[in-house]
């Protein structure tokens, strides 16, 4: 059986998160590491963790994946906003490791006009005050779609990044479909090439996670918009390939589809039967 699971809201608890992926007949779930649009964060008790931990166990979850804010720039050279991204990495590396999360995805970053070296710089060195090598976590550098400023738009800006780190070995790959189809990687009409230029690139070990969107707009558009699985440019059937790939079919896949969770239990459902599960 394939791991699949969604992103979910932990407004209720980790423990009710829990039990309702469990309702969605999903073996994974995506959280947010804190409030993605401010920087505050909620202390479980042991007794929410313990519940939690108990529900993952019982129910065989695969993998999973905290999301870092989407208000942290480490490419920023902005004092306040840099400031701010690498203590929520600092601490979200430390507070997702503590759950026993295994990974944590963040946006690398755009850099508003200073370029792309400078940006990769800032986000190398944000890294390196997050990361101790002492911790399980892995943290996953998502491929973008480049609108603006946005760096991870090409596997060679994830490359440079993960290579100037201190603990490259800490640091993974999360590949967002939707993104890399607007970025202008073929996954409709190639998905072998773009998985051989990810592997000549990077290297398909590092490859941790998949996001599995469709898009919303077009090809090589630069645009981040998500969409319903079938529903968007991509289709069903070049996801459906997706999924089933020999060199990815192993993978967690989390949909970060705009629906709630009666939607994406419904789509969940869609995407096991037709996979033959
Ligand atoms: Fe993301
Ligand atoms: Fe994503
Ligand atoms: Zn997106």
């Amino acid at each position: 059986m394939l791991t699949i699971g969604t992103h979910m809201s932990i407004a209720k608890g980790l423990a009710k998160t829990a039990e309702n992926v469990v309702w969605m007949k999903a073996n994974t779930m995506q959280i947010f590491s804190r409030n993605p649009r401010g920087s505050n964060f909620k202390v479980y008790t042991e007794e929410e963790i313990g519940k939690f931990q108990k529900l993952r166990r019982e129910n065989q979850f695969g993998p999973l994946l905290a999301h870092a804010p989407y208000t942290m720039n480490l490419a920023s050279d902005k004092e306040k906003v840099y400031e701010f991204a690498c203590t929520a990495i600092r601490e979200d590396v430390a507070r997702m490791d503590s759950l026993g999360i295994e990974y944590l995805v963040f946006h690398p970053g755009s850099h508003t006009g200073i370029g792309i070296e400078q940006g990769i710089e800032n986000i190398i060195r944000g890294l390196n005050q997050a990361i101790t090598g002492q911790e399980k976590i892995m943290v996953l550098l998502e491929t973008m779609t480049g609108k603006g400023t946005e760096i991870g738009a090409r596997f060679e800006h994830l490359r440079k990044i993960r290579d100037g780190a201190a603990h490259p070995e800490r640091i993974g790959i999360c590949l967002d479909t939707c993104h890399v189809f607007a970025a202008g990687y073929d996954i409709v009409n190639d998905l072998e090439g773009v998985l051989l230029e990810f592997d000549r690139v990077l290297g398909l070990k590092l490859l941790k996670a998949i996001h599995l969107n469709d898009s919303m707009m077009p090809f090589g558009s630069h645009k981040d918009r998500h969409a319903v699985v079938g529903e968007g440019e991509i289709g069903m059937e070049a996801l459906l390939r997706v999924m089933r790939h020999p060199a990815l079919n192993a993978l967690p896949f989390y949909l970060e589809t705009p629906l709630d969770d009666e939607g994406h239990k419904e789509e969940i459902q869609r995407l096991r039967e037709k996979l033959d599960e």
